[in-house]
């Protein structure tokens, strides 16, 4: 690597580094903002989940129906128990769902990354100003 590059990254990296010490806040406040963020992705990826899942239940019913229609004799106790399994999983679809809704409807404090709905003046948390910074979309369901 060239030397001049090489001084300029070492030069880089102490500034971060001192950077890093000093303004805690800042780091704290980055590392709040990439949780949510992650937050968020987690959130998606279980609304995936959720919904393969109950993808494969409905054809697991589908295939126990059309079974017992072709072979009456076979038994659908089963049946009911695999019914109220799906309604727990639509249960907590709607919840996850609910949820991707707060991360669209309500933004994230730019200095320590606290979430706030449309309805707050300043961050709940540090007490950052945040007039101008609401959201721009918003449903009004803030409470
Ligand atoms: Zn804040």
């Amino acid at each position: 690597m060239n030397e001049e590059i090489k001084n300029l990254l070492g030069k880089a990296k102490d500034v971060a580094v001192s950077a890093a010490e000093t303004t805690g806040l800042a780091i704290n406040a980055a590392g709040r903002k990439a949780n949510a963020v992650f937050d968020m992705a987690r959130n998606n990826i279980q609304i995936n989940d959720v919904k393969n899942d109950i993808g494969r239940r409905f054809k697991d019913i589908g295939a126990l129906v059309y079974r017992t229609h072709v072979k009456p004799e076979t038994s659908s106790d089963g049946l009911a128990k695999k019914l109220e399994e799906l309604d727990k999983l639509h249960a907590k679809l709607a919840e996850l769902e609910k949820n991707a809704e707060d991360f669209k409807t309500k933004a994230q404090c730019p200095v320590c990354g606290n979430m706030y709905g449309k309805a707050d003046t300043f961050c709940r948390s540090c007490g950052h100003a945040l007039r101008g910074e609401t959201p721009a979309k918003s449903d009004g369901s803030d409470e």
